[in-house]
């Protein structure tokens, strides 16, 4: 498991200041991605303990609102172990802040049934379609994407979109 690199503040990827980590490897290979360094399985950095130590300790801010796990494709079978280990723990220290997670898979068909999905709060869903781009979307480059509340769709077993209201304090 790897990943490609850490912001220790983000303000573009989910509401707030947050700490963000873009894995590495994606296979989806969308037309036009804005990332395609992430695509390569074996590039970036090993991803270890000292990783979530890492991304824990640059949480310990008052400003910092949350954590954002990106990629690359955080939920492919080669990184999803790392991504739960990462937001659970992240979820132990910091039950308050948010993590926000973007995936090419879709909750209701890939993911649902898995143990990360307890520990996020926010899931951007589905890949990147550039025929459906539009620049005036909020969290997401295409159409056909989605930002999901986690917690209130796997309550009603069905894809609750995220209230606009309760993004702006980060859910
Ligand atoms: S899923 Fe995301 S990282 Fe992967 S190719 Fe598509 S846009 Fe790029």
């Amino acid at each position: 498991m790897r990943y490609n690199k850490i912001r220790k503040m983000d303000i573009s990827n989910g509401p707030g200041v947050r700490v963000s980590i873009f894995m590495q490897g994606c296979s989806f290979h969308c037309k036009n991605c804005f990332n395609p360094e992430t695509w390569d399985f074996k590039s970036g950095n090993e991803f270890t303990d000292e990783t979530i130590n890492k991304v824990l300790d640059l949480a310990d801010k008052d400003y910092i609102v949350g954590l954002s796990i990106l990629g690359g494709e955080p939920m492919h079978p080669n990184n999803i172990k790392a991504t739960t280990r990462l937001a659970k723990a992240f979820k132990e220290k910091y039950p308050n802040k948010t993590i926000w997670v973007w995936s090419g898979f879709l909750f209701d068909r890939d993911l649902k049934d898995k143990e990360v999905l307890n520990y996020v709060d926010v899931l951007v869903d589905g890949q990147y379609v550039d025929e459906l781009h539009n620049f005036t979307l909020k969290w997401r480059g295409s159409s056909n994407q989605r930002v999901i509340d986690v917690k209130q769709s796997l309550k009603n077993d069905k894809v609750v979109l995220l209230d606009e209201e309760k993004e702006l304090v980060g859910v």
